[in-house]
């Protein structure tokens, strides 16, 4: 059965063949604009509404809701209808709200330092249930005001469970859908990768002005192979020849995520190999100090190692900022997104 959110505008005509062809705006607006539920879309008449809520269930099942930072960090982790699992965290600031999406159930990867990583990969999403993470988030975020407004969600970061590259064609739909149809543009979208060549290849080559994202973590190959095994793939100096391609054919900021991960990658001589590579790019450093995960127990740089880092590279030129460490208490933060074996088992629904 065909949830909500993976029924294209074509397949919606079908769907509603025998209904005046109106109705198909009024819907697909319905679930996207106004985030709505089928059954609250009470200009539809009631027997419509049964008949689709029963025909088009939703896609992600609420498992369990997480709260912290004082109610501005939430995560949700979901089932999907076959029983697979994922994770969705909606962050509330002060000037925006950021939902961070999963693009696969697991991760293939195999980043050593990373839970979904260590837990591996079960299968890619579709593109209904990217856009719907966001769309349920967002009826999250209806309920969430500051000072009587309710707060909407302003930017998205493919930066959940999964690589997004590796699932591309369903996350370029998806962010196609986000921007046309729940109006978060493209410039607030950012794509993050561990460095899928061909991807980032694809990407460039595409007229969607979404933000790239570099999950780099070390600038030399022999340590980037032992954290992040794809590098043996592809390699450093083609990654950076990728991204410079990134940039020559889209004029794009570029920034390079890395983990501070102590006495592995946090050194001075590190952070010169780093701005080595990200001067020339003019690409952004954001660091994230790492967060804890089971299978692998090595800490997080103290905040003294970071600052020295910090100024290290911004001695050369290199723009960079520290990421907050948003929900580490209820294991949101980045790459703390698993969902097998910490959950109880529970009773799979019965489905048709
Ligand atoms: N696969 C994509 C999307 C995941 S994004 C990618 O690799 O970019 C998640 C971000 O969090 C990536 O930059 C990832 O490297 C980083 N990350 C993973 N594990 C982490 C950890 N334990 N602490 C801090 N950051 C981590």
């Amino acid at each position: 059965m065909r949830s909500l959110y993976d029924l294209e505008v074509d397949q919606w005509a079908e769907l509603l063949d025998d209904e005046p062809t109106y109705r198909r705006e009024q819907i697909w607006d319905g679930i996207h604009a106004q985030h709505r539920d089928i059954e609250d879309l009470t200009s539809l008449p009631k027997a419509l509404r049964e008949r689709l809520a029963a025909e088009t269930p939703r896609g992600l099942e609420l498992v369990t809701e997480s709260v912290s930072d004082g109610g501005d960090t939430i995560k949700f982790l979901w089932e999907l209808r076959d029983g697979s699992r994922i994770e969705t965290v909606l962050m509330h600031y002060r000037e925006r709200s950021t939902v961070c999406v999963s693009s696969q159930a697991g991760c293939a990867m195999a980043c050593s330092f990373c839970a979904t990583g260590q837990a591996g990969f079960t299968r890619h999403l579709s593109t209904g249930e990217i856009v719907e993470q966001v769309v349920r988030a967002q009826q999250r975020a209806d309920l969430d005001s500051t000072s009587g407004q309710p707060r909407r969600v302003s930017n998205i970061v493919y930066m959940g469970m999964g690589e997004p590259l590796a699932n591309f064609d369903s996350t370029l739909a998806a962010a196609h859908r986000i921007r046309d149809h729940l109006g978060i543009g493209a410039r607030h979208q950012t794509i993050s990768t561990v460095g899928i060549i061909p991807g980032i290849k694809r990407l460039a080559a595409e007229p969607l002005q979404v933000g790239l994202a570099v999950s780099l973590h070390a600038a030399n190959n022999d340590l980037r192979n032992s954290l992040a095994p794809i590098n043996k793939r592809y390699p450093l100096e083609d990654l950076m020849d990728a991204c410079a391609e990134y940039i020559d054919a889209t004029h794009r900021r570029l920034s390079f995520e890395w983990a501070m991960i102590e006495g592995v990658n946090d050194s001075q001589r590190d952070a010169d190999e780093l701005a080595h590579l990200a001067r020339p790019l003019g690409a952004h450093v954001n660091l994230i100090p790492l967060n804890r995960t089971p299978g692998y127990p090595t800490s997080g740089s103290p905040a003294s190692v970071i600052k020295d880092f910090v100024r290290r590279l911004e001695d050369q030129g290199v723009n960079v900022t520290v990421r907050d460490t948003r929900g580490s208490d209820i294991d949101a933060a980045c790459g703390q997104l698993k969902t097998a074996s910490v959950e109880m088992p529970t009773r799979r629904r019965v489905r048709d």
